[in-house]
């Protein structure tokens, strides 16, 4: 029988085997993060719907097409987030905390909402890991969240990527390069998607973002796309050269990349992303940029910024399609007969304030639970034999040093403690 309900389009359940997986992944990322000095900063699911309109741009993806908009029984209008930085800033103006020192470094991670069309690597509930750098404007700052990102997706495997980077200027040279763009196009316009026509007149950049085909096809035909490196005035180009230059010193492998002007209207100056191509049309792991104007978008002082999301469902399919598994902690089973099940229930709870135990709730037989207990994976064995017990004993097998021994109930912790510290892992 069909079930009645399915999960709304677009939206997944992670089971227990992929939620180890993205705990392996969280746990990583929180020790990353705790190294380079963030703070871990919870918003609101949803904010006012003003706040994401106002910050990613009217003429995004996100605002025209993607946001889950609503009203509330009060009629409030509302939008659950489509990305991080607009909240997480509404956050830092609300609560003073430009006041209390002049950078702050944040990480937020939790569930984002775009509709769009899913496919693989696209979801209309998908998953973000979120870096904030508020108040430096200095290029190092740029430089040390480039390098945080790459650490982050290094201490989850991946070793050989390449970040692309850009400079999107400020908006002088935006305008000034969108004309560029314009000229530039104009001998191909009638044959330029309906989208890309219309970006071309809301926000020229845009067009580089276009997933079409026969628009890219165009771009190669003309050629010599103009660039915008090249429309980069003094100071801005100072700040690039100087990203460069941290880039290198931290011996973080780069690519310019000519056409990368990412989705929202916020950037500022550096932009960056990460890409694989395992993941075909959906390839961006992950981006970020720089954005010196949005905090006074929103109502508070000049406060410039540096930030970044990661694509969590992205980065977890590509950790899973090359085989990782989630190290497994060492557990423990618990094997009883029927004079020592009583007496295994209470050295199960026992055990648990420490270790992960498995023991018998539906009174099988000992063969049966043997059975189980290989099955389960389970490093540690405990077996509570009658006579044993009434002797003051039980016996504990390793599987993994394939040892076994006889010890009294009470030396059981710290003889699986010394154990499970000898080999590195907890349980
Ligand atoms: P963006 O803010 O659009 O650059 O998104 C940052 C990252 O989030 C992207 O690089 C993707 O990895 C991920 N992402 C964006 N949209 C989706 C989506 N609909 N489903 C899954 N991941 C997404």
């Amino acid at each position: 029988m069909a079930p009645k309900h399915q999960a709304p389009r677009g939206t997944r359940d992670l089971l227990p085997a992929d939620t180890a997986l993205w705990r392996w992944a969280e746990d990583a990322a929180r020790g990353v993060l705790g190294r380079y000095g963030f703070g871990e900063l919870r918003t609101p699911l949803f904010e006012d719907y003003e706040l994401f309109a106002r910050t990613s741009g009217e003429s995004s993806d996100v605002v025209q097409k993607e946001m889950y908009r609503f009203k509330d029984l009060g009629d409030r209008d509302l939008a659950l987030r489509p990305e991080f930085t607009a909240g997480v800033l509404r956050a830092y103006l609300e609560q003073g905390l430009g006041g209390r020192s002049r950078v702050h470094r944040l990480w937020s991670t939790g569930p984002v909402f775009r509709y769009g069309r899913p496919q693989k690597g696209r979801y209309r509930q998908f998953h973000q890991l979120n870096c904030e750098l508020i108040g430096s404007p200095a290029p190092g700052a740029d430089a040390e969240m480039i390098t945080l990102f790459v650490d982050l997706y290094e201490a989850w495997g991946f070793s050989d990527l390449t970040v692309l980077v850009n400079s999107v200027g400020q908006p002088a040279s935006r305008r000034a390069y969108g004309e560029r763009l314009r000229e530039w196009l104009a001998p191909v316009h009638d044959r330029l998607s309906a989208d890309s026509k219309a970006r071309l007149t809301t926000n020229p950049l845009r067009v580089l973002d276009t997933k079409d085909t026969g628009d890219h096809a165009l771009f190669a035909e003309l050629g010599n796309m103009p660039r915008l490196l090249d429309v980069l005035d003094a100071d801005d180009r100072a700040h690039w050269d100087a990203v460069l230059a941290g880039l290198e010193a931290a011996g973080v492998k780069y690519e310019i990349d000519h056409g990368l002007v990412r989705g929202l209207d916020y950037y500022t100056r550096t932009a960056f992303e990460v890409h694989d191509r395992s993941l075909g049309a959906q390839s961006a792991l992950g981006g970020g940029g720089r954005y010196d104007g949005l905090v006074e978008m929103l109502g508070g002082p000049p406060t410039p910024g540096v930030g970044f999301a990661i694509g969590l469902d992205r980065a977890l399919l590509v950790i899973e399609e090359r085989g990782f598994k989630a190290p497994a902690g060492d557990s423990v089973c618990i094997v009883a007969m029927d004079g020592t099940r009583a007496a295994a229930t209470a050295l199960a709870r026992e055990l648990r304030r420490e270790f992960a135990v498995e023991c018998d709730v539906e009174s099988r037989g000992f063969g049966a639970q043997m059975k189980a207990a290989g099955k389960s994976g389970a490093r540690f064995l405990v077996i509570m034999g009658e006579e044993e017990w009434q002797r003051g004993e039980v016996a504990l097998k390793d599987s993994k040093s394939g040892t076994q021994e006889t010890l009294a109930p009470s030396a059981l912790a710290e003889a699986l403690r010394v154990k499970t510290r000898a080999t590195g892992e907890t349980a």
